[in-house]
């Protein structure tokens, strides 16, 4: 077999130079047999990256991050948090890598970032390893947020690296490279706010605007605008994990980005019955995660955000203080809007339609669906049967059907496009049945099953005969679902 030559993998440095005091120069540890299991070629191609290459022995070292192109400067960022409202003022990368900073033959600057890569100076009493189940899970379901239109980042590949990881059980180990707009978190903020240094502050505020918000460079008060872009970037990113039924399940500060990208796959997992209480994860004992508590959650993280920005805000505190209120207030009304103009696609009804009607329509029939624990994506879904006059799959759903009936007539007699409806609707989300099914295969060697669910999350919308299984709600024996943070 011949090798193909070593393309250019051109890796910058930008947040190391401008952030070096969040910025550790760090390596990824050996890996015994690094080999690729699952590639985005699509992404690949998206970077400019070749695809054919990345698949072989040079791409897969690249990827584990054991041979590291000319000219990158690995780091371990560091960043603080607050983890379930405690503040931890040192977290940092305790087990991943920035690669360096990759852009696109479109131009955009995106952060290479390995998952999984070896102990850093921030692990902690961690191991720095990530198990082969729990990347392949984010690699998934990331996967399937980006078809699904949710903003996130994306998973390029996930390489196998032949060492074994202890958990409860040995486990095999990997490595995850994930690409995204950039990793700068809430949590980085209060990193830098924490230091005392100002200056740092400041130019992680220009950072954050150059590459995430540049119209905020133009504004009055550029570190303000900032924030409120950050603030309505997250409002319309919780607003779509709402109507979805995604469950982020550990959104922490230093769980939520600058960039209203979606990021850390750890203990997420979608409904399949409507409850907002729904936790899945294994930790959230008081259930603060919850599917409901999310929009609150997302503002009390701005909040935090605001705080460690207010020196930047204005000089006087009581006033920065004041247009922090001020600012934070417009993300209700952001997310309100949001959430209404997905509820009203999702209903397919027509643009003009009042919002105050639209968002009590959608209310109504989520109160509709909670009650007997309805399937909430096929119940969705099943609207555009009954925009077309068959309320028949919908009804099979419910258990008081004389409400839903009242229901779907008051809704009919605003002309529902069924089209709209099954563009807005997905018919397949990465099921917790399935996910966990295709995951337990692949750990012990076989990801025939994950490879499968792979390419019917990617076209979420779109029916496809044979693929009945994947819409479905899981078997009444599947029970109640765990997830789990940090594998
Ligand atoms: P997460 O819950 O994945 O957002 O991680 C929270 C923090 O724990 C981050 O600082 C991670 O780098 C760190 N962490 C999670 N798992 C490990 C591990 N196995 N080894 C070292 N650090 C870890
Ligand atoms: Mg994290």
């Amino acid at each position: 077999m011949s090798v193909a030559p070593h393309p250019a993998v051109v890796l910058g440095h930008r947040f190391a130079d401008e952030l070096p005091e969040m910025a550790l120069p760090w390596r990824a540890e050996q890996a015994p047999d690094p080999r690729l299991v699952v590639l985005d070629e699509e992404l690949a191609a998206e970077l400019g990256l070749d695809a054919r290459w990345l698949s072989g022995p040079d791409g897969a070292r690249l990827l584990a991050g054991t041979a590291v192109p000319e000219g990158a400067e690995p780091v371990a960022q560091a960043y603080a948090g607050h983890q379930f409202g405690g503040f931890v003022p040192r977290l940092g990368d305790g087990r991943a890598l920035l690669l360096g900073e990759i852009t696109g033959p479109d131009g955009r600057l995106r952060d290479l970032h390995l998952k999984g890569s070896g102990r850093t100076p921030f692990a902690r009493g961690g191991d720095g390893l990530a198990a082969l189940g729990p990347m392949l899970r984010e690699h998934l379901v990331s996967t399937a947020m980006h078809a699904l239109g949710v903003p996130t980042t994306r998973s390029l590949a996930v390489v196998a690296t032949g060492r074994a990881v202890q958990r409860e059980t040995p486990l095999p180990g990997a490595v995850l490279a994930r690409v995204a707009a950039s990793h700068l978190r809430v949590g980085s903020f209060q990193y830098a706010r924490a230091t005392g240094d100002l200056d740092l502050l400041r130019r992680l505020a220009d950072h954050a605007i150059s590459r995430h918000h540049p119209a905020a460079a133009e504004a009055a008060n550029p570190p303000l605008a900032l924030f409120e872009a950050v603030a309505a970037a997250q409002a319309s990113l919780v607003a779509r994990w709402m109507l979805l039924g995604f469950v982020h399940g550990v959104m922490n500060t230093d769980n939520t980005t600058i960039s209203g990208e979606t990021i850390d796959y750890g203990p997420c997992a979608f409904l399949d019955a409507y409850d907002p209480s729904t936790v899945y994860s294994s930790i959230d004992h008081g259930g603060r995660y919850a599917h409901g508590n999310q929009p609150a959650v997302a503002q009390w993280n701005l909040a935090r955000l605001a705080e460690a920005m207010l020196p930047l805000l204005h000089e006087d505190e009581e006033r920065a203080v004041e247009l922090a209120v001020a600012s934070l207030d417009g993300f209700r009304t952001a997310y309100e809007a949001a959430w209404t103009a997905g509820a009203r696609a999702k209903l397919g009804l027509p643009a003009g339609t009042d919002p105050a009607l639209v968002a009590a329509l959608a209310e109504e029939f989520l109160t509709l669906l909670q009650a007997p624990r309805a399937d909430l994506t096929s119940s969705f879904r099943a609207l555009a049967a009954a925009a077309r006059g068959d309320a028949e799959p919908l009804r099979r759903n419910f258990l008081d059907v004389d409400a839903l009936d009242d229901w779907v007539r008051r809704w009919r007699a605003l002309d529902p496009d069924p089209g709209a409806v099954e563009r807005a609707n997905p018919l397949y989300v990465p099921r917790n049945h399935l996910v966990e099914e295709a995951l337990e295969a692949a750990t012990a060697g076989d990801t025939g099953p994950f490879q499968r669910l792979l390419d019917v999350v990617r076209a979420p919308f779109e029916e496809r005969p044979g693929l009945e299984r994947y819409a479905a709600p899981a078997p009444p024996d599947f029970g109640a679902y765990r997830t789990f943070c940090g594998t």
